[in-house]
């Protein structure tokens, strides 16, 4: 089993389950707005090819048609030449009922290592800054790309700057700490369960950022520019029941 390492505090159980209509849409007329992980791009496909059933709707947008959520199963069924994936159309931009937020990157390993690691991507700068309420309000406001929070009380905390676009530093980031083979990488919903993971060492470090608004992540994907891998979390008031599509359906509509 491929490793992919996503924590969710934030139950999903808690929300009422309901059956939601879905169509089956064409690959290429869906536009992402995220890069992906290549962890979680092999854990959705030996899935879906090993039970032959695709049971979860992908969210897309009204409009411009926007993978909101479904990134790997879209990407995933891309690779295995299907021609359509079952997606909920939704209302968006305007539409209070769908939310936008994050998910934090944590980091397993050892953070002298992931220090070293940030100090030798050349499009980035770090600075050190003490306060966790100015790194949050610093990366709200796009003035760094990252902020870093570990668990080492005799360090300070750091921000990552650079010239080019936040979420394009991220990009570069992301990729060096893919790459490395003494980091491990993991997604976390809240800056209250990342904490945590600190508090219980199950985790070195966390990294806060900002999330995108429904109207730049509808014109970022509309351009074909992406986001780096889980820069948004979308959310709803309810979970739409699984549905029960053979694959077979997907790869010959
Ligand atoms: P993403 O498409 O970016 O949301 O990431 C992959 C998602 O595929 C995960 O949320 C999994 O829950 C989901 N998944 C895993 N196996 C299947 C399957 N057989 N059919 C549909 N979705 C799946």
């Amino acid at each position: 089993m491929p490793e992919f390492v996503e924590i969710r505090t934030e139950p999903e159980e808690a929300k009422p389950e309901l059956d939601v209509s879905f169509e089956l849409l064409d690959l290429d007329l869906l536009k992402p707005h995220e890069e992906l992980d290549p962890n979680e791009l092999e854990a959705f496909i030996e899935s879906v090819t090993s039970s032959g059933i695709f049971w979860k709707a992908a969210l897309v947008s009204k409009e411009g048609y926007v993978i909101l959520d479904g990134h790997h199963r879209w990407a995933g069924l891309k690779k295995l030449n299907a021609k359509v994936m079952p997606c909920i159309l939704l209302d968006y931009v305007n539409n209070p009922e769908v939310k936008v937020y994050t998910w934090y990157p944590f980091i397993v390993g050892s953070l002298n290592h992931l220090i070293d690691v940030l100090k030798n991507i050349k499009e980035i700068d770090i600075i050190y800054e003490s306060s966790k309420d100015i790194i949050i309000e610093k990366v709200e406001n796009m003035e760094a790309a990252f902020g870093l929070i570990h668990s080492d009380s005799n360090k300070d905390f750091i921000l990552i700057v650079g010239d080019e676009d936040p979420y394009d530093l991220q990009k570069i980031i992301i990729k060096h700490l893919i790459d490395d083979q003494r980091i491990q990488l993991g997604y976390i919903d809240t800056i209250k369960g990342a904490e945590e993971l600190l508090a219980q060492r199950k985790a070195v470090a966390y990294f806060v950022r900002r999330a995108p608004k429904k109207k730049e992540i509808v014109e970022r994907a509309s351009k074909g520019k992406v986001y780096p891998p889980k820069t948004t979390r979308h959310s709803l008031p309810f979970v739409p029941r699984k549905i029960h599509v053979p694959l077979d359906k997907l790869l010959n509509p």
